[in-house]
């Protein structure tokens, strides 16, 4: 029964990924520099980032506690990597923002509680009940070891990259200015760049569907709101660096 659950959430998502691409190519999501001052479907940002990326841990830990047997060392180890990330993106994070007066649409709260509850399901029963994540033999396992350096230096670019940002407004004033340092000094989305490497890691460390499938729809969401950033940072600003790419060094 939680076998085809789990099965159609699979098919769900790869559906909803192909979704997320198109219809942010045409339309980027409506929150940060692109929120529309006449939408009256939002709510305040702070809550709303805390509230739709809550899911990604509880229905984590829910399903991983509630359904796996007997699970392993490397399952356990995991499953304590995707709460630690999540402690920082579903709770420190949305508190270290620059939030100030800032909205965020109501559909987008939806479909992100939506989206974050059934990638949290996959993800925990997919850590649970993966055969080879029951036994110590996967920690020698090169997919686990390469898998894990990807990921860390991933959620690095992707933590020093926030803070850059947040760093920018530290003299209380609101408004952009040009995102200076680390990978900054290769693309406008750094943050976006660390992101996406941090979920190709998870992806060959976990080696399951649901982790691959997680960086695949991570690519969707955040590949074309790169884009926008890029273009969005070259007609507003004059002296934008002519090096920097929008999303992968020196390739896009
Ligand atoms: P943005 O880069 O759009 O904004 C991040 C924060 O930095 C916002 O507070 C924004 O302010 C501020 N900011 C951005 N650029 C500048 C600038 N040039 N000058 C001053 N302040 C700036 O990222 P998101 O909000 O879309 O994402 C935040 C984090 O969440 C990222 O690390 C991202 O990787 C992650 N994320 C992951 C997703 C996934 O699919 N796994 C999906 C979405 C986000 P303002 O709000 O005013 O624009």
């Amino acid at each position: 029964m939680l076998q085809h659950l789990y099965t159609g959430v699979l098919i769900f998502i790869a559906a909803l990924a192909v979704f997320t691409f198109y219809g942010t190519m045409k339309q980027v999501n409506p929150y940060g520099r692109y929120a529309r001052p006449t939408d009256r479907n939002t709510m305040t940002a702070r809550p709303a980032w805390l509230l739709f990326e809550s899911p990604q841990w509880w229905s984590f830990a829910v399903t991983f506690w509630l359904t796996a047997q007997s699970p392993g060392t490397p399952a356990i180890v995991l499953f304590a990597l995707w709460q630690s990330h999540y402690l920082y993106r579903g709770i420190i994070y949305p508190l270290r923002r620059n939030e100030d007066g800032k909205r965020f649409p109501m559909s987008g709260v939806i479909f992100g509680v939506l989206f974050n509850g059934l990638n949290g399901f996959v993800n925990g029963y997919a850590v649970s009940h993966a055969p080879h994540l029951m036994t110590d033999a996967w920690f020698r396992d090169p997919r686990f070891g390469l898998g894990l350096a990807i990921a860390v230096a991933g959620w690095l670019i992707n933590f020093q990259a926030d803070s850059i940002l947040i760093g920018l407004r530290s003299d209380g004033a609101p408004g952009y200015r040009i995102p200076r340092g680390g990978a900054f000094e290769y693309v406008s989305a750094a943050n976006y760049f660390g992101e996406i490497v941090l979920w190709c890691g998870w992806a060959v460390m976990s080696w399951t569907a649901a982790g691959a499938l997680f960086a695949i729809f991570t690519i969707s969401n955040l590949l074309p709101r790169a884009l926008s950033h890029h273009r969005w940072y070259r007609e507003n600003f004059a002296d934008y660096p002519s090096t920097r790419r929008a999303l992968i060094p020196w390739i896009l």
